[in-house]
């Protein structure tokens, strides 16, 4: 039986991936800053909190991290925690950087000294890319980064120490590129959680309207289920590299509200607000990727399109809603 270990289990991506490895027959270790785990409703969700081993460790400590790898000694690692949110790195700039590279370098430093067959995967981000032309769209994993948040320059350094492990030490580590991902398990400020809840609960008659910032962005957005898969895929190579996960389709902002308006029947004009306290001081404005790499040598696939994307997000939100309101 393979062992993983996933931090940030209790995040989005980290209960779906738990779930995936757990279908796959590996024993699974998940790591986590609390240990209330009010915050694990998510493996809960999916059925899976008796599956899994979740242990607090914190990341920041060196001989911490170290001791988690002898106790459990994995065969995988998934380094999924992170000060996630681009809008929260502007508010608090030094916690993210220092915990979004820290934990990082302790994960690979200590597998460097405990044992160099474990595989890691590091969860990077098309934040990393930052403002780019237009004449560089689509984007690939050769693209310069040039961030444009905390974030994104967060996980631009813990990408290069996890290459630098791979080169410098010939660890077996992967990064994965990843748009934007989403789910009803993501965190409630992400915008595409916000609006799909927000125009559920107008439909319901229990909220007014939904506040929203930049709607001339364009993202590539994707459905996260089906990211994960990538990640492990990743891991179960021949030769480690990186990889652009993204759907390779773009939307703005407006047409994604404009979509979930007319698939709930509402009238957007009625209900959409805008709030300039929404806007950032730096944003994107168009990204996308290609994601032919992934395809070709990790023989991923990804064929949702937009609509489809979401219809399944509202009909997600709509059982979790069902799901939660029964627990009350
Ligand atoms: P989430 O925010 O849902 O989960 C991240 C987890 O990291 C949290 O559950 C939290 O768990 C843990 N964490 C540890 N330290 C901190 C901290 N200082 N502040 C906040 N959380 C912390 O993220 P996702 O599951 O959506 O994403 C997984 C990874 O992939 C992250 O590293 C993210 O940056 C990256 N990524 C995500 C994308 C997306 O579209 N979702 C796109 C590209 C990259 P706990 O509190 O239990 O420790």
């Amino acid at each position: 039986m393979k062992k993983a270990i996933i931090t940030g289990i209790t995040g989005q991506d980290g209960a779906y991936l738990a779930q995936l490895l757990i279908q796959k027959g590996y024993k699974v270790i998940g790591l986590s800053r609390q240990n209330d785990l009010q915050s694990a409703y998510r493996l809960v969700y999916l059925g899976i909190d008796q599956q899994v081993e979740v242990t607090q460790v914190d990341l920041t400590n060196p001989r911490a991290v170290m001791d988690c790898l002898e106790a459990y000694h994995p065969d995988e690692i998934y380094n999924l925690a992170a000060q996630s949110s681009v809008g929260q790195s502007f508010k608090f700039p030094q916690e993210t950087f220092s915990f979004n590279t820290l934990s990082v370098m302790n994960l690979l430093e200590g597998i460097r000294q405990f044992d160099k067959n474990i595989r890691f995967y590091q969860a990077s981000s098309s934040e990393m890319f930052g403002s780019v032309s237009l004449k560089n769209l689509p984007i690939r994993e050769s693209l310069l980064f040039h961030p444009v948040s905390p974030y994104g320059i967060s996980k631009a350094s813990a990408h290069w120490l996890t290459v630098n492990y791979r080169e410098a030490y010939g660890l077996f580590t992967a990064c994965g590129i990843l748009f934007n991902h989403e789910s009803s398990l993501r965190g409630e400020n992400f915008v595409v959680k916000k609006i799909i809840n927000t125009a559920i609960r107008i439909k319901n008659g229990e909220v007014k309207e939904l506040n929203v910032g930049n709607l001339a962005i364009s993202r590539d957005w994707g459905y996260a289920p089906k990211y994960v898969e990538a990640m492990w895929l990743m891991l179960q190579q021949n030769i480690p590299a990186d990889y652009v996960i993204c759907s390779g389709q773009v939307t703005s902002l407006l047409e994604l509200i404009n979509q979930v308006f007319n698939k709930l029947d509402l009238d957007l004009r009625s209900y959409v607000r805008l709030d300039p306290q929404l806007l950032r001081s730096l944003d994107l404005a168009i990204i996308y990727g290609d994601n032919s790499k992934a395809k070709q040598e990790l023989g991923w696939e990804y064929e949702m399109d937009i609509s489809y994307l979401i219809s399944r997000l509202i009909q997600d939100e709509e059982d979790l809603i069902k799901w939660k309101t029964s627990k009350i």
